[in-house]
């Protein structure tokens, strides 16, 4: 098939032309056609399938008649995270250059006059993260009951990140007239009931079978020793392979950036990204990687999920995911929209359990590899005590993944590794096995001045720690999942609304206050 054949319009058709686009992706193909009928939608599609041109430019076509209404907006799309909210909303603008709509994103970190403002002027689509958005609502700035086009992107993240009691109340908050188009990588059970709640008759479209990772992504996995030298195999492994670009992720916010130092001491071109940074700093980051001015970013979970940059060759866990569905959403970063990519994975042996768990959601064995001079011995039997679902039963998921965070903290506390890191010959680094040896990246010149200014900013204190241990106790009752960190702890600023609402409690009576006593 061909765009032109697919019912869009000639200004989006123009767009998508623009933009280099020459044919449909699959999801494409089969979710346009519903959503211009006006028809609901459950698409389970992994990122990088082109989903989000799947939904934005027939909605570009279904807003095209109308005109927005102060405070009222006609249409509203509900990501997870701020990255996938700006992205979401830059692909919007790309699309929708021809047409004369307006949009507002609403996300945290940034000022919230500003979008106050943007609403009043009356705007005809809203791109937010659910805790933003009910914060407006709650101000009275805003009102939902003009929603024709609702969109929830990411569901399953959704669900991880404890969003889904907001985004029930949200759809209370809309018509009940209204289409509706539910987006999930992955579909266990309960977001399945929660697509039953929120969708009429929907039709579903599926690219890909629910957690199978993009096809054009070549995987492979090496048990190396744990510590510093997993970092030399990291390293031994980014110059065999001459890998010129990619996102490595660690499990856990500290060793992002001891990995990310190392690195930079190591002469790669390196920096950090994860949920403890401000809005204005993770943004800068994210467009000098996009822009090629940081060759690799170290990340961690929840701030590089769903992150769009296009060509990335390369995706390297550092550490294996806890959660087998963290797998699939991290080599989802490469490999998109049909081009090659590859995910290459560090694991020590304790990590058999972890491996097995996403070896079994994949439905294939993750091909082993070595790097010479870094092999770890083999993995561990144990299998994972944990399911498949993530959301639920979380008790036991989390003493899983804290013990872990904790006996390996015990091993190599963080200032020790901290001080390993420094300390770290920079000599050491041997090419891997049967691979001319890469040239050593030299550090970007202009990174030293960036490096005093993030020194400095670490070294600041930061009065978000006492709220966020606060949000910790809040976190420990309501099961909630973040990224595992010693340091940082709560929401960071991901920490949904309802959590930080007034709780109502019942008025004072006699007979209330003797049974208290009781
Ligand atoms: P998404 O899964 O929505 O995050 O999209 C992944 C990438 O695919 C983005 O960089 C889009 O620009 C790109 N893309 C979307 N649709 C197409 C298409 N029909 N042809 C080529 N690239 C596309």
């Amino acid at each position: 098939m061909i765009f032109k054949d697919i019912g869009l319009s000639p200004e989006v058709l123009r767009a998508v032309d623009d933009a280099g686009y020459e044919t449909p992706t699959p999801i494409q193909e089969k979710a346009i056609p519903y959503v211009l009928q006006g028809r609901d939608l459950l698409g389970c599609a992994q990122t990088g399938t082109g989903k989000t041109a799947g939904f934005t430019l027939p909605m570009i076509d279904i807003l095209s008649h109308g005109r927005a209404r102060a405070r009222m907006p006609r249409a509203l799309i509900l990501e997870p995270t701020r990255e996938l909210a700006f992205q979401v909303a830059e692909n919007f603008e790309i699309y929708g250059k021809y047409q004369k709509l307006s949009m507002a994103l609403l996300i945290g970190g940034v000022s919230f006059a500003d979008q106050a403002k943007k609403i009043d002027r009356g705007v005809d689509v809203l791109i937010a993260t659910p805790g933003r958005l009910l914060d407006h609502v709650e101000r009275g700035q805003l009102m939902l009951t003009g929603v024709q086009v609702f969109v929830i992107d990411e569901a399953d993240r959704m669900l991880d990140m404890g969003f889904i009691p907001d985004i029930e109340r949200i759809v209370k908050l809309l018509p009940p007239l209204r289409q509706t188009l539910f987006f999930s990588a992955t579909m266990p059970p309960e977001i399945r009931r929660l697509a039953d709640k929120f969708l009429s008759n929907p039709r579903e479209v599926s690219v890909a079978p629910p957690a199978s990772p993009a096809e054009t992504v070549r995987q492979g996995m090496s048990i190396v020793r744990p510590g510093s030298e997993k970092r030399e195999a990291l390293r031994r492994l980014m110059r065999a392979e001459n890998a010129e670009a990619g996102l490595i992720f660690c499990n856990r916010k500290r060793d992002v950036d001891i990995l990310m130092r190392s690195l930079k001491r190591h002469g790669f071109n390196a920096a950090a990204l994860h949920g403890d940074m401000s809005q204005p700093a993770r943004m800068e980051t994210l467009e000098n990687f996009k822009s090629g001015e940081i060759s690799f970013l170290v990340a961690s979970d929840v701030a590089a999920r769903g992150l769009d940059i296009s060509g990335l060759p390369y995706v390297f866990n550092f550490d294996v995911p806890t959660h087998a569905e963290d797998y699939i959403h991290r080599i989802g970063r490469t490999g998109r929209a049909g081009r090659p990519g590859t995910a290459l994975t560090l694991a020590t042996s304790a990590d058999g359990k972890y491996v097995s768990g996403i070896e079994r959601l994949i439905g294939k064995p993750i091909p082993k590899f070595e790097i010479e001079g870094s092999q770890g011995g083999e993995l561990d039997a144990e299998e994972p005590r944990r399911g498949r679902g993530r959301g639920r039963g979380r008790g036991g998921e989390k003493r899983n993944d804290r013990g872990r965070a904790r006996s390996s903290a015990k091993a190599q506390p963080e200032k020790a590794a901290a001080q390993e890191a420094k300390s770290e010959p920079v000599a050491s680094a041997k090419p891997a096995k049967a691979v001319s040896s890469a040239p050593a990246e030299k550090p970007v010149a202009s990174d030293k001045t960036k490096d005093k200014r993030e020194a400095k900013k670490s070294a600041e204190p930061k009065p978000e720690k006492k709220r966020n241990a606060k949000k910790s106790r809040r976190d420990a009752k309501s099961g909630k999942r973040r990224e595992s960190s010693e340091k940082s702890v709560g929401f960071a600023d991901n920490m949904p609304a309802f959590m930080a609402r007034p709780v109502e409690l019942p008025a004072r009576t006699p007979k209330r206050d003797k049974e208290a006593a009781k």
